[in-house]
């Protein structure tokens, strides 16, 4: 995997271990020579794994929709920024560029992206890996919430389980690297974004 995407808060969150994990991150894309594709922010999580990166020398594209750009947010010492017209042009032009997804602890706008992602392996139109850095738990709700959907039917167990999910950084990009996306019963090879 050449780039990743990263979503995660434009907040920081309360408890160190959050940040200090957007650093861990930073730095084994930094290890293993991975750009870094994100919203283009300087706070948050999202300011932390960008400086990180760029701190050295490391890949940083930041994807942002203009009305964001305007404001105190947006990182101005990055790699290359796109600007996108809208939010939604935005995810497709982060997604033409990775070859993955991973969610860091975040809010809304973190959990949109995370499951646009998803919503676009389970009709098939992409096959990339999806992760959670399940730093401190955080997702264990969500993930609890998963299996609720699974039960009262739906979600498929089958595109539950595309989601990669380890509170190790290393586990975690292992597991992105070996995914298989699972075979479609259904071609939905019609559907044009
Ligand atoms: P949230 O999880 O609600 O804090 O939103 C963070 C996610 O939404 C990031 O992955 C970004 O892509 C996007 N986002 C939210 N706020 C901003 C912002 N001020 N600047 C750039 N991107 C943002």
């Amino acid at each position: 995997m050449k780039k990743i995407a990263v979503f995660c808060g434009s907040s920081i969150g309360f408890k160190e271990v959050y940040k200090n994990d957007a650093i861990k991150l930073g730095n084994h894309f930094i290890a293993n020579n991975i750009g870094l594709v994100y919203g283009g922010g300087k706070i948050g999580m999202m300011g932390i794994l960008a400086d990180t990166i760029l701190k050295k020398n490391g890949e940083v594209i930041g994807v942002i929709p203009g009305l964001l750009r305007h404001e105190e947010v947006a990182h101005t010492e990055i790699t290359k920024m796109i600007v996108t017209k809208t939010m939604s042009k935005r995810k497709v032009k982060i997604s033409s560029m990775v070859d993955g997804y991973i969610a860091l602890p975040g809010g809304f706008g973190t959990l949109d992206e995370i499951f646009e992602a998803l919503t676009l392996g389970q009709l098939g139109i992409e096959k990339k890996p999806v992760g959670i850095l399940n730093t401190n738990g955080f997702f264990d709700h969500l993930i609890k919430q998963l299996e609720v959907m699974v039960t009262e039917g739906y979600l498929k167990q089958s595109n539950k389980e595309m989601l990669i999910v380890s509170d190790s950084i290393e586990n975690l990009i292992s597991q992105m690297f070996n995914y298989k996306a699972p075979v479609m019963t259904k071609i939905i090879n019609k559907i044009v974004r």
